[in-house]
């Protein structure tokens, strides 16, 4: 059993109150980590070593906080497969995804944005006919509280913590309860990179009257950096209100997947299984509406039930398996609620939809890949995002009707066309209301685009020279010209 502690101005430390919580399997429900659960005192004391070390930390070479950054990626690459191992004990993604994607995204995450911070440069505003000439200086935020959730562990936490030190700003991290291994693996690479005492902290623990709210409502906390459902995103916004704190969001999705009559149907189905069977399910983007145009719905949904059918679920320590366990008891309780509540509402469960308890996975979260035909995007279950390996098909006639029914949500984060028509992966990506559109492809990322989410789906872009905005205060220095 790992004991995971608070790192608080360059010290595993304790909470100040001595409790700690189980961090629990979902491949077997058994607890594999003893986590410090921390309170307010112990953000008070995070905050300050936070608040202590930024001065220095803000004013140093961007270079040089770069060889930093730097450092700690290759800390994360070298202990690659025990982060992968980790991630997958703690929250049930497959080894494979871990290995290839979450774990070395991690690293480049922090290259990516030490480069970019590097690189980054300012606007001037000169007006030599009034005498003046104004240029604009870019200043870190400050202390930067970084709340991440467990879908993606490390990745979404060095998604925030990389751009946040970058350009100049101190952490403290609150990651989520349920997945608190490899933050605390991260903290040991911070120290073996030798970053300042201070510059990264992370206190461990809860959300709701505990850690995390304690780290919104402090007030030498700038801004905060969020990623978790929207009910929560709307919880921190309260808190942070009195603050008057920069906020940045991302929130909960339920993106739709459009198929259309003309698309390469290969390619459509392989993308839209990925897109709902990634991870689970449990992925903010998935596209877990599929809207199919009439002519190719029957043999589009035999296609994807045949693919569900041959998705390897198991134990996601072996490198075959392709969809683990959910993460939690409870959230596979709520996914197979949702199972129940489609099938009331009228959906046609074409195949799945029951937890999986043969062959040794009985001690686990396991739930068969599920697909439903026939929905209705009115039901509960295409509205609510169920952010488990549940596809919801709904039928559609012409493109119009496809994109009314794709912004019939109150989430905008993603959407995705599949077509051959130039002019109608144009109109699809102009018309559907979200912060990324995919057109004949899925999960493709460039860091220097703009990520975030319309409406319920989040506030804010991250990403490039996003990042750079929300992590910086922006200053005009105006200089009056002689002569
Ligand atoms: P969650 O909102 O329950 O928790 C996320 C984090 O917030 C955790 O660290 C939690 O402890 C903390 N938290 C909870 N209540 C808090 C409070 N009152 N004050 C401060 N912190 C608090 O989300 P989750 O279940 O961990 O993650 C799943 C959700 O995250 C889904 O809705 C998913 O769509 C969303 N998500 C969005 C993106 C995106 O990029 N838009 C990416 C991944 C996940």
């Amino acid at each position: 059993m790992k004991k995971l502690r608070h790192f608080i101005g360059g010290r595993f430390e304790d909470s100040s109150s001595g409790e700690t919580f189980p961090s629990i399997s979902p491949i077997d429900n058994t607890p594999i980590a003893d986590v410090s659960r921390g309170n307010e005192s112990d953000v008070d004391r995070a905050v300050e070593a936070a608040a202590t070390a930024l001065p220095a930390w803000a004013a140093m070479d961007p270079a040089l906080r770069r060889q930093a950054l730097y450092r700690v990626a290759e800390g994360i690459e070298a202990r690659l497969d025990e982060l992968a191992e980790w991630e997958v004990r703690d929250m049930g993604k497959p080894i494979s995804a871990a290995r290839s994607k979450d774990i070395p995204r991690s690293a480049h995450n922090f290259r990516f944005f030490a480069d970019a911070a590097e690189q980054a440069h300012t606007k001037a505003f000169p007006k030599p006919w009034d005498g003046v000439f104004t240029y604009e200086l870019r200043e870190p935020l400050g202390v930067v509280g970084a709340i991440s959730p467990w879908n993606f562990p490390l990745m979404l936490l060095t998604w925030k913590v990389a751009p946040a030190l970058a350009y100049g700003c101190t952490v403290v991290a609150k990651p989520a309860e349920q997945s608190p291994v490899t933050a605390t693996l991260l903290a040991e690479i911070c120290q073996e990179a030798g970053l300042p005492d201070g510059v990264f902290n992370l206190v461990h623990g809860f959300g709701t009257d505990e850690a995390g709210e304690a780290l919104v409502r402090h007030p030498q906390v700038d801004g905060i950096t969020f990623t978790g459902e929207s009910a929560t995103g709307q919880a921190i916004m309260a808190a942070a209100a009195p603050g008057l704190k920069k906020l940045s969001f991302e929130l909960g999705g339920n993106s739709p997947n459009i198929v259309c009559a003309d698309a390469d149907l290969d390619e459509a189905v392989a993308g839209s299984l990925r897109g709902i069977f990634t991870n689970q399910g449990e992925v903010c983007l998935a596209g877990a509406r599929l809207l199919v145009q009439r002519p190719i719905y029957d043999e589009f949904v035999a296609r994807m039930v045949d693919g569900a059918q041959r998705y390897v679920v198991g134990n996601p320590l072996e490198t075959a398996t392709q969809m683990g366990p959910l993460v939690t008891r409870e959230h596979l309780e709520k996914v197979l609620s949702y199972i129940d509540l489609a099938e009331e509402e009228g959906a046609k469960l074409m195949t799945g939809g029951y937890r999986l308890t043969e062959g040794g996975l009985e001690k686990g979260n396991y739930v068969a890949p599920t697909i439903f035909a026939d929905a209705d995007n009115h039901m509960r279950s295409c509205q609510d995002e169920i952010f488990g390996p549940v596809e919801m098909i709904i039928p559609f006639e012409e493109i119009d009707e496809a994109i009314a029914i794709a912004n019939q949500t109150r989430y905008g984060l993603a959407g995705m066309v599949w077509t051959t028509n130039l002019n109608t992966a144009h109109k699809v990506a102009r018309e559907v209301r979200a912060g990324t559109m995919w057109v004949n492809c899925f999960f493709v990322r460039d860091l220097r685009a703009p990520f975030g989410g319309y409406g319920d789906s989040g506030i804010g872009r991250e990403g490039g020279e996003y990042s750079y905005e929300f992590f910086t205060e922006s200053k005009a220095v105006v200089l009056k010209l002689g002569g």
